[in-house]
């Protein structure tokens, strides 16, 4: 006998960011899992976190949620609730200007807020790597807590979702010191799923219409796809994004650790996919990051090291497109990115390979490179690891 579903993610098409389109498309969405009603209570406190990175971040690169989808789902709130804010926790409040989201969040009403003016409550963990974490005070306060990621990859850890855009909600110091902490990508997935399991969604809606491919999660190149995804289980999102982009969700470390703790559903086998079908819309060339982390962690003990020198893609400056800002600098949790003159320069001695650099630059001046080693097994990779349901 066929096992049953477990959870259900709706997936729509919206062609682009055009309001009235993306609107219809949500509320397709919605009706698909039964209205937003069922999931937000009428009055309810809510937050809404979105991804957003350090400028300059434009809406049209790809890199965060683009503030039309936002506004669409904040617009379909309000209908049910005032008490809204939205954000997440930025270094520069630039973030929320160039990102459009100061100019929407005044049109519609809304609080803007960067997480870290409210600071953050300790709290306990139980499962996990992590034996405590601290979360942002306006998502612990919340009655519900909607999540809106972007749909990338991410040099670390291959996919950046549902589950990763709540490692947002910890300190920004926290989180560089956790990425020196465990550098290793299936190590690191543990710890994104010890703060997901900390702050769990009632509702999950991705960006997909415009995505990341290649070097995501900032330095990649905008997709077009065309996707809408919602459900309350933000597991399972991931796990049929994943999947409409080639990937294998429960060789995919967040999906998997998330699924094991049966903190929601990785196996496609026990989705219900409503609306569009996935098999019709998976993309099959789509750009993964150069690196080989899916394999990671699954190389036997003894040659693990062998295999972070040679799995792990190494950050490399590109000296003729450094502006010399300093934003790798300020990320690097060992002190290897330096600044040099005007130019930066890694000392790879104390590198340990957590692409902190590469996800803060926004000039594309941190290239990745993976040996001959890494090449081949990156291959091998995605030949063996690729989803072909
Ligand atoms: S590598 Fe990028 S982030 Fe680092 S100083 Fe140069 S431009 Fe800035
Ligand atoms: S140089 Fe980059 S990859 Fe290396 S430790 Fe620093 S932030 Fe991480």
């Amino acid at each position: 006998m066929a096992p049953q579903p477990k959870a259900r993610v709706a997936l729509v098409r919206a062609q682009d960011y055009e309001p009235a389109g993306v609107r219809r498309a949500l509320e397709r969405a919605l009706a698909l899992l039964g209205g937003l009603e069922g999931v937000v209570p009428r009055g309810a406190k809510v937050f809404v976190k979105v991804n957003l990175l350090p400028p300059p971040s434009p809406p049209e690169r790809g890199i965060i949620t683009h503030p039309a989808f936002a506004e669409a789902v904040l617009a379909l709130l309000k209908e049910l609730t005032p008490h809204i804010v939205v954000g997440d926790d930025v270094h520069e409040a630039r973030s929320f200007e160039l990102g459009g989201y100061r100019e929407m969040c005044r049109r519609l009403g809304v609080e803007l807020l960067n997480l870290r003016e409210r600071g953050f409550v300790e709290m306990a963990l139980d499962g996990g790597v992590l034996k405590k974490v601290y979360i942002a005070r306006a998502v612990r306060e919340a009655e519900v807590l909607v999540n809106l990621p972007k749909l990338k990859t991410h040099a670390l850890t291959t996919f950046t979702g549902a589950i990763k855009n709540l490692y947002g909600v910890i300190p920004a110091g926290l989180r560089t010191a956790l990425h020196g902490e465990h550098p290793a990508p299936q190590e690191f997935a543990q710890v994104l799923v010890d703060i997901f399991a900390a702050a769990r969604p009632a509702l999950t809606v991705m960006d997909g219409i415009v995505a990341m491919e290649g070097a995501g999660p900032a330095n990649g190149t905008p997709r077009p796809l065309g996707l809408i995804l919602a459900s309350p289980d933000a597991v399972a999102v991931d796990a049929v994004a994943q999947s409409a982009i080639g990937l294998d969700p429960l060789r995919v470390w967040t999906t998997y650790h998330a699924h094991r703790r049966g903190l929601g559903v990785g196996d496609l086998r026990e989705i219900e996919v409503l609306g569009e079908s996935l098999e019709g819309l998976r993309v099959r060339d789509f750009r993964l990051p150069p690196a080989a982390g899916e394999m990671m962690g699954r190389v036997p003990a003894p040659l693990t090291r062998w295999a972070t020198r040679h799995l792990q893609a190494q950050p490399v400056v590109v000296p003729a497109r450094c502006v010399g800002c300093g934003a790798c600098v300020r990320a690097c949790p060992t002190g290897a990115a330096q600044l040099r003159g005007k130019k930066a320069w890694i000392d790879r001695k104390k590198c340990i390979r957590c692409m902190c650099c590469h996800e803060a630059c926004r000039y594309d001046a941190i290239a990745l490179h993976l040996d001959l080693w890494g090449r081949f097994f990156r291959a091998a990779e995605r030949v063996v690891y690729r989803d072909r349901r």
